[in-house]
């Protein structure tokens, strides 16, 4: 995993002082480094009977439709306010100064699906926390796991996912 972890970028105080963003461009630009992270996702779930993976905005998305096409699955896109175009059921939750939401489309799953969530990072967990609550209190299907090509574990993401099963490619 050294040969992946090379190719994320740190980029300091971006969008704002004191940020360390992960700037997985590098590795989204090689063709070997995005199959064999795709790969190693594929391969942990490829007998998990997975039905959608959800992907959420923006750069889930990468990761999401991938691996859906992989594992001969569906995916769905969990978006920002007032991007879906269809009628949507809505998750607000606390940023560090104000609130943000996420939406998902009424009609994304069919009772009973087996469900898999991915991002590109664990940071805070809110996000993410925001969207298994979306997805579980409107919708009878099981999150078989909640993914993520790497975890800032400093930031102690986890906390906000209790009992919620969750891997992580690579740990910061
Ligand atoms: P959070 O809700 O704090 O877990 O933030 C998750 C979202 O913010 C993810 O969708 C990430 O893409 C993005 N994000 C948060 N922190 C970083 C970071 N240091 N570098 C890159 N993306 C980040």
């Amino acid at each position: 995993m050294q040969h992946i972890r090379n190719a994320i970028r740190n980029v300091p105080d971006f969008p704002k002082p004191g940020i360390d963003f992960k700037d997985i461009t590098p590795l989204l630009a090689s063709g070997s480094l995005f199959k064999e992270v795709i790969d190693a996702f594929a391969d942990r779930h490829h007998k998990n009977n997975i039905d959608v993976v959800v992907g959420i905005e923006a750069r889930g998305f990468i990761f999401a439709s991938a691996l859906a096409y992989a594992l001969g699955a569906g995916t769905c896109l969990i978006r920002k306010p007032g991007k879906l175009p269809h009628t949507v059921h809505r998750q607000t939750y606390e940023l560090e100064y104000g609130t943000d939401a996420v939406e998902i489309h009424l009609d994304a799953f069919q009772c009973g699906q087996r469900i898999l969530i991915i991002d590109d990072v664990l940071a805070t967990g809110g996000t993410v926390a925001a969207t298994a609550q979306l997805i579980s209190s409107h919708f009878d299907v099981e999150i078989v796991e909640l993914n993520f090509l790497m975890e800032l574990d400093f930031l102690n993401g986890r906390e906000k996912l209790p009992g919620q099963p969750i891997f992580s490619l690579l740990n910061y």
